[in-house]
């Protein structure tokens, strides 16, 4: 099901010339109405529920509804990104809520290490391996089908 913002507390990202739910929406989805100040999912039926849009509004401002199997009606699942972990919040349809926190950071928050700390890597663009195939799965070469 795909998401969508919750009027009340959304303030725009305060008129920024790109708001955080349009830069983070792999799919161009989310747009903002400058005169009313309010973001708004443009084509729902191309969301694919990443929730990228949920875990970065700053307003807490956008929800997605869960399918059934996921979030059964009467239940929410809620995620609330910090610098270094996101906390899940879970409530069921007794009523109970459980919350569950991920760390979401191996470096600190602005760097990354883009070859995942295997060292470089020079692709072979004909190879058929993933990045850092086969060493990331330890092996010295991809097992193939014997013929
Ligand atoms: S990120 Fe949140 S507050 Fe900012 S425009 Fe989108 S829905 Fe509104
Ligand atoms: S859930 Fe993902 S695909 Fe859907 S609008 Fe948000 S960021 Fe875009």
């Amino acid at each position: 099901m795909p998401s969508y913002v919750i009027l009340e507390k959304c303030d725009g990202c305060k008129g920024q010339d790109k708001t955080a739910c349009m830069y983070i929406c792999p799919n161009d989805l989310m747009v903002l109405d400058k005169e009313k100040m309010k973001a708004w999912n443009r084509a729902p039926e191309m969301c694919w529920e990443c929730y990228n849009c949920v875990k970065i509004c700053p307003q807490q401002a956008i929800d997605v509804r869960g399918y059934a199997d996921f979030v059964p009606m009467g239940a929410s699942v809620v995620p609330l990104r910090g610098s270094e972990d996101i906390m899940w919040t879970v409530k069921f349809r007794s009523g109970m809520i459980k919350r569950f926190k991920f760390p979401i950071r191996t470096t600190p928050e602005g760097s990354a290490k883009p070859d995942g700390g295997f060292g470089e890597v020079t692709p072979d663009l004909a190879s058929q391996c993933l990045y850092n195939e086969p060493t990331a799965l330890k092996l010295d070469a991809l097992p193939t089908v014997k013929k």
